[in-house]
């Protein structure tokens, strides 16, 4: 099931995390994965918004986290770039495993049990860089290759698990399920000061903003 936010962007509620479609000026974008579970869903909501799976060109992950990354492997076959933050990308093909040294590294190496490394080439991302409308933030803490994709053109951001939404205020990525909780909020902070204004919030866990979406972000991050 999808529910569109704007003409452009659907919003899939994939029950404890969330992952959204995106018409970007014809090229059609998927913004995360899900977990390893939800590969189906993910394919019916393509449907669903009146495309087809040969239609995505692209894949945004937020981050490397089991239930982020997990229904990537649906995508194999399909052509189409899998774009992540640079210091998330290995983990996303692979090559390396996240570092024991880190109890997030340690929650992360248990989800990975779980994912197989996707078939489609992936494309690492710095700060700056530009995918179709979408321009990367890094916005590290929660984990180190953490990004946000922001399209001033769509008026939205899509924000992974740099904060997540609870009952309607967005709180920072928690102790727990970061790598550096003073990070997370850095990357808030430095995050509010730079971007463009944005309508559309989507955010990893919670229920996505369709208004005022950095205005609600600039509040949580006063407070931090
Ligand atoms: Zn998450």
């Amino acid at each position: 099931m999808v529910t569109p936010l704007s003409d452009d962007i659907w919003w899939y509620d994939l029950s404890g995390v969330n992952a959204y479609l995106v018409d970007d000026g014809g090229a059609l974008t998927l913004v995360d994965a899900g977990m390893p579970w939800h590969g189906n869903a993910l394919v019916g909501g393509i449907r669903e918004a009146g495309f087809e799976l040969r239609d995505v060109e692209r894949v945004l992950l937020t981050h490397y986290d089991f239930d982020h990354v997990g229904g990537l492997s649906a995508f194999d076959g399909v052509d189409l770039t899998i774009y992540v933050g640079a210091a998330d990308a290995r983990f996303v093909t692979g090559e390396e495993r996240p570092p024991l040294s880190n109890h997030k590294g340690a929650l992360q190496r248990v989800g990975g049990k779980f994912c197989s490394p996707p078939d489609n080439p992936v494309e690492p991302l710095t700060d700056g860089e530009t995918v179709g409308s979408f321009t990367t933030y890094l916005t590290p803490g929660h984990t180190p290759g953490h990004v946000c994709y922001v399209s001033e053109e769509l008026e939205a951001a899509f924000l992974g698990d740099l904060v997540m939404e609870e009952r309607g205020t967005l709180k920072p990525s928690p102790w727990l399920l970061s790598y550096d909780t003073g990070d997370v909020s850095e990357s808030v902070r430095g995050f509010v000061e730079h971007v463009p204004p944005f309508e559309v919030a989507g955010m990893g866990h919670g229920v996505p903003f369709k208004r005022g979406g950095s205005e609600r972000l600039a509040e949580t991050a006063a407070t931090l």
